[in-house]
């Protein structure tokens, strides 16, 4: 990470236009503009537009935790019923939604909420619902006041009130006061701490009191081990606590502290991002066994993970991080959305082709809906927390240098405005069509001539990357996943023209049977397929929506074995970039490519793509010419797929298989598959994992049945009986048989001891095979 020495040595001078680390904190390789310096254009402030126009900038509408009147965080003691993470989750987004667009009605709006939240602190610091002071058994639940803080941040970022670093030093005062203990309590708080420490050095940086240091250690000390590996497997907590060590290396200043977060990342792909469009299979949590890329990523891990790449960018240096954030931002992101940004999902898939609101646990470990797009609470964590995917990445595109220069970080185009050199104000103007188009144009506009030095990141994707100056090419260190770096005098007009050209590469996912995924740059293609787009529910204004494939999807991709990106043949559309480039009849760029149906690849019997199968693959079915498009344009997909072979070394594809247990009724919220899903219940009321259940049928008698493959001997069974009671209306049967079966006959198992109907515990029932 060369960057880490050369900001070291501008260390003493980095603090003159920006607020960078304070020392005794390592300085950060790259240090955030102030939000409002950089103005998004292009299709990225189209996507703003439409966020502001659709779910985010209407929350208060359509969201019973957005309702000023309803809430604790407007009314701490008052009558607010909900005070938990959602309001702040939407603001965090809003408040910085608004001030990226300038856009004066919601800055407004944000605005009425933190002067509530900013009024609420008590004596001792507390601040916002009085609940969570005790939320967690009579202990403070701090999770959703750390959400709350990145609100307040940016707002002092835009605004510089003076109420801010008075009251987050007073909070953290009284953080300080609690014991260590209260940090690594309760589920969230214990996981997400790091997010806290982030939010310590913001404050040190800011106003530079000594103890919040103490802080920060003692909450890294007693908050989830993160340096020592990854010991949670809930998706989310991931995709924002896998960072933390790094964020603790600004103040631990050791660099084992970055690795861990590096290899954190690296775990969790490697086991579970083996698939393209840089997320993670985590459906809720991360499964053994479940690692397919129809397995889903949350929105909100979406989101997390971009932020936590932004914030290792600044820190590390190392451009891979802006690299990943890419990835999940043109491929991921748009695709967990409708086009309108009035609707969103929980899940989004490398490999989905049916957005159905039909429950697919346990393939997928959420029960419900999960899939058809909605702007209503069924999404309740993402359909707030999406508000800040976009309004961050806007605010990273740019990034101030320690030797008081630019970076162009993330490519969109924008306009930054920054002080530079000596102190001389610079706009430069970043026209592109990036990433659907491989040219990125920088114009300079100086009052007077001003030496500095620009940085653009060079992407790991691009061998040959190249740069003119006023039309004249420079030589540049070609490498790839580096930053370049010109210094001279930049005179008003200068025009820096940078080109990444794009090729098509082929990615192979050994550890997912050998099946490849298509880039073009930094956009992963997938097999563009018919969408039926139906209405189910919500309103006019904001409809719920189902997608079904209206076209076959079930193909494997023929490739030229030696050569496999000659496969494909690119197709650009000519003109300029539609307002949303992020839907199919839209989409700037397509591939062609010769492909083969694989007949027994079907949906199984979770309504999910069959899993994969090894590849080659094969097929006798002719040759058809198929178009892939980007993946965030693809609202369904398949991005990883099976290859076709030829000869003795292709594999017969194996169809879907029945599955081995059925039942005389199931509710339709819950799964006959609970009964052999290998998720154990906690007690005989558990909700958190699928069950199956005879609801609603009541004094009836109901039969469950498991077919084995092969004829077996049994002479064991255990039970573990649902049972809501008191309030639900499950109960366990009054009594219940066991029977096998030969070939037809059906006979009584017999059981000296009975079947029991015990609740919290297996039943365990031996018996003497009755054949
Ligand atoms: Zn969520």
């Amino acid at each position: 990470m060369p960057l880490l020495a050369s900001a070291a040595e501008a260390n003493t001078k980095r603090e003159l236009f920006y607020v960078a680390n304070r020392p005794p904190l390592a300085p950060s390789a790259f240090i955030k503009l102030p939000i409002g310096s950089i103005k998004p254009q292009g299709w990225l402030r189209a996507q703003l537009e439409l966020e502001a126009n659709g779910m985010t900038g209407h929350l208060e509408e359509i969201s019973k935790w957005c309702k000023f009147e309803d809430s604790a965080w407007a009314s701490p003691s008052g009558q607010g019923k909900f005070g938990w993470e959602e309001l702040p989750y939407w603001l965090k987004g809003y408040g910085d939604l608004g001030y990226v667009l300038n856009d004066e009605k919601i800055i407004k709006e944000a605005r009425k909420w933190i002067d509530a939240v900013l009024s609420s602190q008590e004596p001792d610091g507390f601040f916002g619902p009085r609940a969570n002071k005790i939320g967690l058994e009579g202990k403070p639940d701090l999770w959703p006041h750390m959400v709350m803080l990145n609100v307040l941040q940016s707002f002092y970022e835009y605004t510089h009130d003076e109420r801010v670093l008075p009251f987050m030093t007073k909070y953290f005062r009284w953080l300080n006061s609690r014991p260590g203990e209260d940090f690594g309590r309760g589920y969230w708080p214990k996981i997400r701490f790091g997010d806290n420490i982030e939010s310590v050095y913001w404050l040190y940086n800011h106003a530079g009191e000594p103890w919040l240091l103490d802080l920060a250690k003692k909450i890294h000390e007693h908050m989830e081990n993160w340096t020592s590996g990854v010991h949670n497997w809930h998706n989310v907590n991931i995709a924002q606590g896998f960072r933390e060590p790094a964020v603790y290396y600004l103040q631990a200043r050791d660099e084992k502290f970055l690795r861990a977060a590096e290899r954190n990342y690296e775990t969790v792909m490697g086991l579970y991002g083996q698939f393209p469009g840089g997320g993670f299979a985590g459906d809720e949590n991360c499964r053994p066994g479940y690692t397919d890329p129809r397995q889903g990523f949350e929105t909100c891990g979406i989101v997390e993970f971009m932020h936590s790449f932004e914030m290792l960018t600044k820190i590390s240096g190392d451009p891979i991080w802006a690299d990943r954030c890419e990835e999940l931002a043109f491929n991921s992101l748009p695709a967990a959305l409708t086009p309108d940004w009035k609707g969103l999902h929980y899940l989004t898939c490398a490999n989905q082709v049916a957005l159905d609101k039909n429950d697919h646990a346990p393939a997928i470990e959420n029960g419900g809906t999960m899939f058809s797009y909605s702007p209503f609470e069924v999404y309740r964590c993402c359909q707030h927390n999406v508000s800040h995917g976009w309004p961050y990445y806007a605010e990273e595109l740019w990034l101030a240098t320690p030797d008081r220069g630019l970076c162009a970080s993330l490519y969109a185009a924008s306009e930054v405005t920054a002080n530079v050199g000596d102190g001389a104000s610079v706009t430069v103007s970043e026209e592109t069509d990036y990433p659907f188009s491989d040219t990125v144009v920088l114009r300079v506009s100086v009052a007077k001539p001003v030496k500095f030095p620009l940085h653009w990141r060079i992407p790991g994707w691009c061998a040959r990357p190249s740069a003119k100056v006023n039309g004249k090419s420079i030589s540049l260190n070609p490498k790839r996943l580096s930053y370049a770096r010109i210094e001279r005098e930049w005179k008003d007009g200068d025009i820096v023209m940078l080109r990444f050209p794009m090729g098509v590469t082929v990615r192979r996912w050994q550890k997912n049977h050998n099946a490849v995924s298509v880039d073009y740059g930094p956009l992963t293609c997938s097999l563009r397929i018919g969408e039926e787009w139906t209405r189910y529910g919500g309103t006019d204004a904001w409809p719920e929506w189902e997608v079904r494939p209206t076209t076959a999807w079930n193909y494997g991709l023929v490739l030229n074995q030696r050569d496999p990106a000659s496969s494909f043949a690119l197709v650009k559309k000519s003109g300029s970039l539609g307002a949303n480039p992020f839907k199919p009849e839209t989409a700037p760029v397509s591939l062609q490519v010769k492909a083969k149906k694989i007949p027994a690849w079907k949906m199984d019997r979770f309504g999910l793509a069959g899993k994969l199968q090894d590849s080659p693959v094969k097929s006798d079915e002719p040759a058809e010419v198929v178009t892939l498009i980007p993946m965030g344009a693809a609202r369904l997909r398949i991005s990883a797929f099976p290859v076709i072979g030829s000869g003795g070394n292709a594999r017969e594809w194996t169809g879907p298989q029945p599955s081995p247990v059925s039942a005389s009724h199931c509710f339709g919220h819950d799964t006959v598959e609970a009964m052999i899903d290998g998720l154990e219940p906690k007690n005989s009321n558990d909700h958190s994992i699928p069950r199956f259940t005879w609801w609603d049928h009541r004094g009836t008698a109901e039969w469950a049945q498991y077919d084995f493959t092969k004829p077996r001997e049994v002479s064991a069974v255990e039970v573990f009986w649902f049972d809501d009671g008191p309030n639900g209306g499950c109960r366990a049967p009054q009594s219940w048989k066991l029977f096998g079966r030969r070939r037809e006959s059906w006979k009584p198992v017999e059981n000296t001891s009975g079947f029991g109907t015990r609740l919290d515990r297996w039943m365990a029932h031996h018996f003497r095979c009755p054949f």
